[in-house]
């Protein structure tokens, strides 16, 4: 039996739910329990806050647990970084008052900056030789300078309009987040095992993500070009139209080659394309 951490409620809930439904995995929402118990796999999964995730993996009282990378360097406790996943992007940044005038770093020395990141914060301030106040919040970090509490704040940024509304504005990025899988050290053999077959599946579902399925009807005479200018994973599946000097062409192409090729294929004499998407994808 393998045990996963993943966070209760908030950001990381929803796609750490849904990327272990897409695994095959079923299971009850952290509504009813703290554990759940996958019907179908060898795993239970708890339900925590985020911010003990990394704690609860580096003691082993969770075998694997889904975490921002950001939560688990704050924490500095060790455990395995596993695999990156793909969500929960965001950043760590410093930001002013949009007025501030700052030409450089050293703005910064014997200023105070409010993070809920002191760790972070402080080893980015000693790499870049830099003397500011650390000071500690545990929230609402972005209205730290409106208040009087502190010069700049160093918070997570998705989008940036968080800061924007509240009249910030960001000159520094600290580290670049995405929600990541970390495992305990020396996981039992036994264990290992388990947390394999779930990364197996894992990457069908990444793969899967960033691919698309492609169907195409091509004159046979333009059918050379196009198998060329498809950039498949192998060759691709070529099948005669019912309509004879017609053939159909199907690959798997990335999402994001698509559109650089699409004109290409026009071009060649491809009609009727058809994407479509791929649910799971092993190779
Ligand atoms: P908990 O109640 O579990 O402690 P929380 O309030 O500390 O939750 P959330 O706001 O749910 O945390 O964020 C969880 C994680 O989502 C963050 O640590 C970060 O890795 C990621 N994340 C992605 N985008 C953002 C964003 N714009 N702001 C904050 N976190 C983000
Ligand atoms: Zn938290």
């Amino acid at each position: 039996m393998l045990r996963i951490a993943i966070q209760k409620s908030g950001r990381l809930n929803e796609d750490s739910v849904l990327l272990l439904k897409e695994c095959g995995l079923k299971f009850a929402g952290a509504d009813r329990k703290l554990i759940a118990k996958v019907e179908n796999f060898d795993l239970e999964i708890l339900y925590l806050r985020d911010d003990d995730i990394p704690r609860y993996v580096h003691e082993g009282v969770a075998d694997v647990g889904i975490v921002g990378q950001n939560v688990f360097a704050e924490t500095q406790l060790s455990a395995v970084e596993e695999q990156k996943l793909g969500f929960g992007k965001c950043r760590l940044s410093l930001a002013v008052p949009k007025e501030a005038e700052i030409e450089g770093l050293s703005w910064y020395n014997g200023k105070k900056i409010a993070t809920s990141y002191p760790n972070l914060l402080s080893g980015w301030l000693q790499k870049n030789s830099l003397n500011a106040t650390v000071e500690e919040i545990s929230g609402s970090v972005e209205i730290a300078t409106g208040i009087g509490l502190a010069d700049a704040i160093c918070d997570l940024v998705s989008s940036g309009s968080t800061l924007i509304s509240n009249g910030l504005k960001e000159t520094a990025v600290i580290l670049k987040s995405e929600a990541i899988l970390i495992s305990t050290p020396g996981l039992s053999s036994e264990k290992r095992e388990i947390l394999k077959r779930l990364q197996f599946r894992i990457d069908a579902v990444q793969k899967a993500d960033k691919y698309k399925y492609i169907l195409l009807n091509a004159p046979n005479s333009s059918k050379d070009e196009i198998i060329k200018i498809l950039p498949g994973m192998k060759s691709p599946t070529v099948l005669p139209l019912a309509e004879s000097g017609w053939s159909s062409i199907h690959t798997v192409i990335e999402e994001n080659k698509f559109w650089e090729i699409i004109e290409k294929l026009r071009q060649a004499g491809a009609q009727g394309i058809l994407v479509v998407p791929i649910e799971k994808m092993i190779m």
